[in-house]
């Protein structure tokens, strides 16, 4: 079992991010670097050409920079439900996807593999 591990100030944008774009969905890309045993997260990225909507969040994917450092991405649920769509697990880039749902607060991020399984992680 990998150690997700994320950096705190990450934490605060990721969840600033999600405030300022609700009641739109919000996505960013995580970036980081991937050990065998440890996945740290510790920038972000805004997607270029993103586009928010209620229900919708996306960008194109070939538009995204190669960039060995992106580990995956964030994205907001404003309906306050956590789960994972179907369209998420679709449109899985990385090794992790972090939903945060409604209202945005510290216990409101959760981290999904891509099989749509919750993982534990660590704020440093
Ligand atoms: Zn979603």
């Amino acid at each position: 079992m990998k150690e997700i591990i994320f950096k705190s100030n990450v934490i605060d944008s990721i969840l600033t991010f999600c405030k300022i774009h609700h009641p739109n969905e919000a996505i960013l890309v995580v970036c980081g670097s991937n050990k065998r045993d440890k996945l740290t997260v510790d920038r972000l990225m805004i997607p270029p050409l993103s586009e928010y909507g209620p229900y919708y969040s996306g960008f194109p994917i070939n538009m995204l920079p190669y960039d060995r450092s992106i580990v995956g991405t964030a994205h907001s649920h404003p309906s306050g439900d956590s789960t994972p769509s179907i369209t998420d697990l679709h449109h899985f880039i990385g090794l992790i996807s972090i939903i945060v749902r409604y209202p945005y607060d510290d216990d409101d991020l959760f981290v999904y593999n891509s099989k749509g399984e919750s993982l534990e992680y660590r704020i440093l």
